[in-house]
């Protein structure tokens, strides 16, 4: 199986310690449109986020999946000089937000084949007119509910996930809809373990979570230190009781960082007010508080070396996890 990054196609063997969940930049639709707000600054931005990466890459990263959605002010170019700047792979998704928050309007009037041929495009053939193709697929469903809209995306999806061998990895809103999401995509033809459930961390509800890996999909503790949802300190007791419970192989850790904020974050304000509020939402802050407090509640190395090189890899290869002996 291979992978197309940023910068080409690699093989699984070559991704090394990935992070499967952050963005090197990203902003709500219509964000441009506040024109009160200070110009967006490419070049602070980029340079901001090559620095951020490169500290990454001294924490042994080899590997960033990017899972921006078409409809949250994806930049690709931005993503390969990133990425050739700072020696860390990138790995773009093809894909759309929620109804809530995305542009459904654009896509709305368009039949499931035609989503589903504008995926394959963006996987096979390169991202608009940059030659850089898609190495996975976004699906993302809102709060408590798969909206219509968003039903017909995630089939879209499906169908080209199973034509091109990509796997899914997906959004959902206050840790619901993950199931909803397992039988869409299984629905449609494609494995439970070529989709990663994310923000599975949202909450303190070990039930949801193991329920989701008893189904044999990836289930994702990919917000660490964004603790306005959710305190790392149920994130790290929930992790080990997934581990205890024989679900390690499963498991998936990230921070869902967003390096550059384009424009202002609806409802909550600017990338410094977010700074403020979280200040342990930084790239490096698994590496930094995370991983040494694990391994002080007897999380072993090998099970951080299975949640950073051993899963992702796996998830890539398409191979099935070993899955905890049910009860
Ligand atoms: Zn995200």
């Amino acid at each position: 199986m291979t992978i197309n990054t940023t910068g080409g196609r690699i093989t699984e063997a070559e991704l090394g310690r990935t992070l499967m969940h952050e963005h090197v930049l990203a902003g709500y639709p219509g964000w441009y449109m506040d024109t009160r707000l200070p110009p967006f600054r490419r070049a602070d931005a980029l340079s901001r986020t090559v620095d951020a990466f490169a500290r990454l890459h001294d924490y042994g990263v080899r590997t960033v999946v990017d899972p921006c959605p078409s409809d949250l002010g994806r930049d690709i170019e931005f993503c390969a000089e990133v990425s050739q700047r700072s020696g860390v792979t990138l790995i773009c998704t093809t894909g759309v937000y929620t109804e809530a928050f995305g542009i459904p309007y654009t896509f709305r009037h368009l039949e499931t084949g035609a989503i589903e041929e504008i995926y394959i495009r963006e996987i096979e053939d390169g991202i608009g007119s940059s030659g850089i193709r898609a190495g996975l697929i976004k699906i993302a469903t809102g709060d408590g509910a798969v909206s219509e809209y968003e039903r017909r995306m995630l089939t879209a999806a499906a169908s080209a996930a199973k034509a091109t061998g990509v796997p899914l990895i997906s959004h959902t809103e206050n840790c619901s809809c993950g199931h909803d999401q397992i039988d869409i995509v299984t629905g449609n033809g494609v494995a439970a373990h070529r989709l990663l459930v994310g923000h599975c961390d949202g909450r303190d509800d070990h039930a949801y979570q193991a329920s989701l890996a008893a189904r044999g999909a990836y289930v994702g503790f990919d917000r660490f230190g964004l603790e306005v949802f959710n305190s790392d300190a149920n994130r790290m007791r929930n992790l080990k009781q997934m581990i205890d419970a024989g679900y390690r192989d499963q498991m998936i850790v990230s921070q869902d960082k967003v390096n550059c904020w384009l424009g202002n974050i609806p409802g909550v304000g600017s990338a410094d007010d977010i700074a403020r509020m979280v200040p342990n939402w930084t790239m490096t802050h698994l590496f930094e508080r995370i991983f040494p407090e694990l391994l002080r509640m007897g999380v072993a190395q090998a099970d951080l070396d299975a949640l950073l090189v051993d899963n992702p890899r796996r998830f890539f290869s398409g191979d099935a996890p070993r899955m905890a002996a049910s009860s």
